[in-house]
Formats: structure tokens, sequence, C-alpha cells
């Protein structure tokens, strides 16, 4: 590769980053991809490392390895703080370096999204989302140490407490985990505690909308519902939390005392579009052109859940699927753009359909005109997801788990794990504050 070969600089290693990073492997440019991480996040499966069914090592890859034969690509474990679209750089900071710049010819900016709190970021400190594997291990060693202390307390009337579970939002994550949840307790746990019947655990669902599942169909939502509560999940609509503290939550005035609480709601796009003083949507996505290039610089591109594009007068959903389009998308056009060939057409999103799992063996589905609940569903969920894990050794370890989950209910991981030593399920602002 010559040293002067044009620059393209990738910040961030998820969905999009990753895409776009092997869209232009065959390309003669030097690929310079930055991420604070030194692994690629498969998140759809967050949630079953924070209920203990996959080990944080099944569904994350080091970046490194993944790009391993891609000999154009360098991979730098960073954390972009700023860019200068005068000087066409963007500053990392590094573990011991800050500041650091990095020139580009091409930027893609695929930084990803973080929980919101609509305002209310008093609320982060007693209910931990879930977006990192620090997020789910942390909660994972939340919800086990729970019944660890439930089982230690003679006081039965603390039982209830400890053993209440609260997931404020239900879209795809908040049903996902309510889910997993009720399965863990109702049979992994079931037989395991003296003291406790982890069967009699409680797991409520709050969301402020009228339904579960509001991206769905209605008749989707409604089996998601019929799912949930038939495993024994509390599902509380129409009203929002007005507070959440060490004690629980307050829903439409009525307090709910739980020692694990966990945010399933709202996420805020990554500060790209400070960085840039590119126009932004009210939720602080960067407003990008239809071939996904900030207005006025050819050069620079948003791509996945920082980049807001309409598409048929509506906006694309935050979705790994619109990601990774997005990311191969740019690939391509820089691509063509190096071998002075003609620009591509706009953007434009292919939906392959959206689907959640309820619980064990039944998911929901809608693609097209085709909507789908049960075990048919689950089957295309579990084909899908294990397709789009990044190495087929992951295929192979998760595909393993689940087929021992199903025929044993055993789960993979449920160890707690203190990195600073034991703290207590009492102490929210201790027990969710885990080393990233
Ligand atoms: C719990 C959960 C469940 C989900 N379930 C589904 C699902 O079932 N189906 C679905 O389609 N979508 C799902 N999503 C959404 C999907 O994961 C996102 O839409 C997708 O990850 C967006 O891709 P992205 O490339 O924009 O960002 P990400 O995949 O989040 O990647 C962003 C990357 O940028 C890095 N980064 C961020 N800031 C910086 C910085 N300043 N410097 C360096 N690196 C940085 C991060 O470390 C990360 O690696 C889920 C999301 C979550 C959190």
């Amino acid at each position: 590769m010559l040293d002067s070969a044009p620059r393209v600089v990738i910040v961030g290693g998820g969905f999009g980053g990753l895409a776009a990073a092997k869209a232009l492997r065959n390309t003669d440019v030097r690929v310079v991809l930055v991420d604070r991480q030194n692994h690629h996040l498969f998140q759809p499966l967050l949630y079953q490392v924070a209920t203990s069914v996959l080990s944080p090592g099944q569904i994350a890859s080091p970046i490194r390895n993944i790009l391993r034969r891609q000999l154009n690509t360098t991979v730098i474990l960073g954390e972009a703080v700023g860019v200068d679209i005068d000087r066409r750089c963007v500053f990392v900071d590094s573990a011991d370096r800050e500041g650091v710049a990095l020139n580009y010819d091409y930027l893609i900016l695929a930084t990803g999204a973080s929980h919101s709190y609509f305002g209310h970021d008093e609320f982060a400190r007693f209910a931990p989302g879930l977006k990192s594997l620090a997020d789910a291990v942390s909660i994972r060693n939340h919800i086990l140490r729970a019944f660890e202390q439930a089982e230690a307390e003679e006081d039965p009337k603390r039982h209830r407490d400890l053993l209440t579970f609260v997931l404020v939002g239900a879209g795809p994550t908040g049903v996902e985990m309510a889910g997993a949840l009720a399965i863990l307790v109702r049979s992994t746990l079931r037989s395991e505690f003296r003291r406790v019947d982890p069967t009699q655990a409680r797991i409520v669902l709050i969301d402020m909308a009228p339904r579960v599942l509001g991206a769905f169909a209605e008749s989707l939502s409604a089996a998601a519902r019929t799912r949930l509560e038939e495993l024994g999940v509390e599902v509380r609509l129409g009203h929002g939390v007005d507070l959440i503290d060490a004690d629980g939550v307050v829903v439409g005035g009525e307090r709910i005392a739980s020692k694990t609480v966990i945010w399933t709601a709202g996420v805020a796009p990554s500060p790209a579009g400070k960085w840039l003083k590119a126009p932004t949507d009210r939720a602080g996505r960067v407003r990008v052109q239809p071939d996904l290039r900030v207005p006025g610089h050819p050069e620079i591109f948003v791509v996945g859940d920082t980049a807001s594009l309409d598409q048929d007068g509506r906006p694309l959903a935050g979705v790994a699927q619109v990601a990774m389009q997005q990311g191969r998308y740019v690939g391509r056009l820089i691509r063509r753009r190096i071998l002075g060939q003609s620009a591509p057409p706009p953007f434009r999103y292919f939906d392959k359909g959206t689907m959640a799992v309820v619980g064990k063996g039944f998911a929901v589905l809608q693609t097209g005109r085709l909507r789908l609940s049960g075990f048919l569903a689950w089957l295309a969920w579990a084909a899908v997801h294990l397709e789009f894990l990044a190495q087929s050794s992951l295929r192979v370890s998760v595909f393993m788990q689940w087929v021992w989950l199903y025929l044993t209910g055993q789960r993979g991981s449920r160890l707690i794990v203190d990195h600073h030593g034991p703290s207590r399920v009492d102490s929210p602002s201790i027990v969710f504050h885990e080393p990233s």
C-alpha cells in the first residue's frame, strides 16, 4: 500500500463502521479504524448476557481480529473527542496520549448512541441502561446478587423488595429482557434456593405508550403482551415513571418498591453533530444528505444510529441493518470516487423485517405484509441472529449454548464477578458502578 494512497478514517467499529471498513477491503486506500473499545459488540444479544444465557465473549470479538486479513486497515484503540473540519483531522485520546490528530482524506463517523433518560439524568444512578458489555455484566451481577441476598435474609418482608425487578421501556430491549428474566427465575433458578422461591419474583414492565413493541403491528404487540403475561410479567402501560430512587419507582402515583430497576427506554446519539457543528434533528442526530455525506462536506459521512435520514417521509430507525447497509454504501461510494467512477444512486434502505423474542421458543416477526408470532418466528429470529454474529466461532458457540439451554434450562454464565470486591444490593450507586 502506497503512503500516498488516500486515508479513510472510520470512527466506530460497531455495525456501521465495520461494514464500511469491510467494503473498502480491496480499495487502494489506507483505512484507520478508531474505537474506544477493542471489540465489536453484537448489541441485540446483550440482554442474554444480562440474564446469564451467554457470556460476554460469546457476543463480542476483538475488532483487530475480525479485520486481521484486511492489510490496508489499521485498528487504533482510542476515543475520538473532536474533529477539525478545516484541517481535516480527528482528535483522539488513547491510554497515554490526549488529542492526537489523525489526518483524513475521507472521514466516516459511526459512533452509535448511548442511553437517554429524557432529561432525567438523575435516574441513571438507580436505573442503569443496557448498552455495553460492562452494563450487561453489571446488571447480571445485580440480578444474581439480589437472589443471594434474599436467600441470606431472615426477614421475609424484605424478600419482596429484593425480588422485584422493574424494567422501564417496553420496546424490543425491555420486552426481550423481561421475557428472559421470567424464564431465568421460573426455570433455571427455581430449584436452587431454600429460603426464597424464585418463581415468586415479581417482574414489572413499564411504558407510557399504550402497547408494548410500539413499532410492530398491533396484532404482534398484543401477542407479545399475552406471552409476557403468561410468563408472569406484569405489564403496566399508559404511564411513564415519575420518579426512580434507591427504593424503587413511582409510576402513575403508585410506588413499586424494588432494588433492581433497569432502564430499557431511550437512546441519544453520540456527539458527532457537535464535533462537526452540522445540522442535527431534534434528538441530536446529524442530518445527512441522501448519499450520507454531511452538507457542504463531500469528504465526511455519518452512518448508523448517529445519522438522521428520512426515507419515504419517515426517519430511518436506529437498527443494526440500517447501520450496516449505510456503512457498506459509504465504503462503496468512496471506492467509486477513488476509481473515478460515477456516483451511486442515493442510499435506499432495504427493510428485511423486524423481530423480537419473548421468552423461550416464542418471537414476533414482521416483514413486508407477513406477520408471524410463535415458534416459527423464534426459529427465524435465531437463524438471523446467528447469521449476523461477527465470526463463525461465535456462531457455533452461541448455537450450542442455545440448544443446551433449550434442552436443559441451564445457562452459560451465572457468575457474579466483582472487580472490586463484593458490593451490596441495597446501595445501587455502588452496585451499578462497574469499570468499563
Ligand atoms: C440492548 C440493545 C438491543 C438491540 N437490539 C437490536 C435488535 O434486536 N435488532 C436491531 O436491528 N438493532 C438492535 N439494536 C440497535 C443496534 O444495535 C444499533 O442500531 C446499531 O448497533 C447501530 O450501529 P452503529 O454502527 O451506528 O453503532 P454501534 O454498533 O453502537 O457502534 C458504535 C461504535 O462506536 C464506538 N464509539 C462511540 N463513540 C466513540 C468515540 N468517541 N470514539 C471512538 N469510538 C467510539 C463504540 O465503542 C462502538 O463500537 C439494539 C441496541 C441495543 C443497545
